[in-house]
């Protein structure tokens, strides 16, 4: 049987159970059902595996429980800067955002560059300028404005501190990014990954999640890939290009190379995260190095999962 299949993730993080109210874990795990369902439903239908993959992203997007979207966390001016990024491995076409304001989907916002545009990359005020162009949904800042986030952002806007989601020092309900990888019927293979970034960046800093093949990365003939934790640290390891390496040049599996770089490579230079991926036959691995990831996937051979820890 053709496998097809899609998972899903809402960042990873230092998530201690002892910490979790059963509240807010219900609301998470119901975030990740209806992204996961909703973009599996579109493979059901014979869909394409880069619809899917942006339709459960948007679904992540829209839940201020996630840092992306409407979820975003404050930079050091109390803005919103976020980085998306989509590839299609059906024809190695990607798109991709960076510090993008006022976008309600900036994945969205990445498709339109991947399919409206020559170009790959775009930032700032011109990718705002484009968003117009292609008509993507614009909100105010009011939209964005969460009091979750910004008691975060209060906590540390007068230092030089900057905060990922995934910091050791961050209380258990600042998880971050969002992504989604697929396999459809045809074999195509997808990934999109959006964020916020780190609570209190400055000076544009950018992470891993818009980077092609860093934090996002689709290749039909090995596999999909999103990427969340330490950017920095991502961007250092090119983790999403390292996996699809070891598998085309190193003959891996999908298990060993995910298992290399999470486990070894990344966490030799000091690197905390995981990844969500599939491989061209629709094997699913969601190996993190942290306590947590939220994470979840669905194929059309029984397997259906929504976990955290
Ligand atoms: N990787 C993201 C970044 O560094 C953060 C995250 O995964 O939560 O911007």
């Amino acid at each position: 049987m053709k496998k097809t299949g899609i998972a899903i993730h809402g960042g990873a993080g230092t998530i201690l159970k002892s910490q979790m109210n059963p509240e807010l874990e219900k609301n998470y795990l119901n975030g990740l059902k209806q992204a996961l369902e909703s973009g599996y439903e579109i493979l059901k239908k014979d869909g394409n595996a880069i619809d899917a993959v942006e339709k459960a992203v948007i679904e992540l997007e829209n839940n201020p429980l996630f840092n992306a979207g409407k979820g975003s966390v404050f930079t050091n001016t109390g803005k919103h800067e976020m980085d998306a990024s989509i590839m299609n491995g059906e024809n190695l076409e990607a798109g991709s955002v960076c510090c993008v304001k006022q976008i309600k989907n900036p994945i969205e916002l990445a498709r339109k560059v991947m399919e409206k545009s020559d170009h790959v990359m775009l930032t700032g005020e011109g990718a705002l300028d484009f968003a117009k162009l292609v008509n993507c949904k614009i909100e105010n800042d009011n939209y964005f404005f969460d009091e979750f986030r910004h008691k975060q952002w209060l906590e540390i806007k007068d230092t030089d501190k900057f905060q990922l989601d995934h910091s050791k020092k961050t209380p258990p309900e600042k998880f971050g990014t969002v992504g989604a990888v697929a396999r459809d019927n045809n074999g195509n293979l997808a990934a999109a990954t959006s964020t916020g970034g780190m609570t209190n960046k400055k000076f544009g800093r950018i992470g891993d999640s818009p980077v092609i093949g860093v934090g996002n990365y689709a290749n039909n003939s090995t596999c999909a890939i999103s990427c969340t934790g330490s950017g920095e640290y991502f961007l250092r390891a090119v983790v999403a290009y390292d996996v699809s390496s070891m598998m085309e040049f190193g003959g891996m599996n999908l298990e060993d190379a995910c298992n290399k770089v999470i486990h070894e490579r990344l966490l030799k230079i000091g690197g905390d995260g995981g990844l969500i991926a599939i491989d061209h036959s629709g094997n699913i691995q969601l190996p993190f190095n942290t306590e947590g990831m939220y994470r979840a996937a669905m194929d059309n051979n029984g397997l259906y999962k929504i976990e955290i820890y």
